[in-house]
């Protein structure tokens, strides 16, 4: 990985980039799609529990301050839309979007939910261990149906 000099700001290049690379079809990232166009993309987390997805610029936009408005507004769009989607098909006590961007300067949002019967103790932005797993393709698939 790469520094801008002085700043301590990631510098990620294209080829480099492991969500670019994602998008393309390569790397351990690849999930099952849910929604793409030319700005925005939703795929679901290739392992783990139901209910886990990312959006993503397609442009590689480090930050959530570099998304241009056309960009905001589709994320905000399909953010809603994905919403709507997890919590009529699967059965959750909350969706929640997070934005932290520590991990991979490729803007990306993670919206997940917290399933029913999580235990309290489990805070907001942690994942549960039981949570249940499901079939990650056919989820994709329905979900897909909510982001038409
Ligand atoms: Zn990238």
């Amino acid at each position: 990985m790469a520094y801008l000099p002085g700043s301590g700001v990631l510098i990620m290049e294209l080829d480099v980039c492991p969500i670019c690379r994602k998008q393309s079809g390569e790397g351990p990232l690849v999930g099952p799609v849910i929604f793409v166009n030319e700005l925005v993309s939703v795929t679901h987390r290739p392992a783990g529990p139901a209910g886990y997805v990312f959006i993503e610029s397609r442009r590689h936009v480090p930050y959530l301050d570099e998304l241009t408005d056309d960009e905001a507004a589709a994320i905000g769009r399909v953010r809603s839309a994905l919403a709507r989607g997890l919590r009529a098909e699967l059965d959750v006590e909350f969706v929640h979007a997070q934005v932290s961007g520590r991990g991979v300067a490729h803007f990306h949002e993670h919206v997940f939910v917290r399933h029913t019967g999580t235990p309290d103790e489990i805070d907001w932005c942690q994942q549960w261990p039981d949570a249940p797993l499901g079939d990650i393709d056919d989820l994709a698939q329905r979900l897909a149906r909510h982001l038409a």
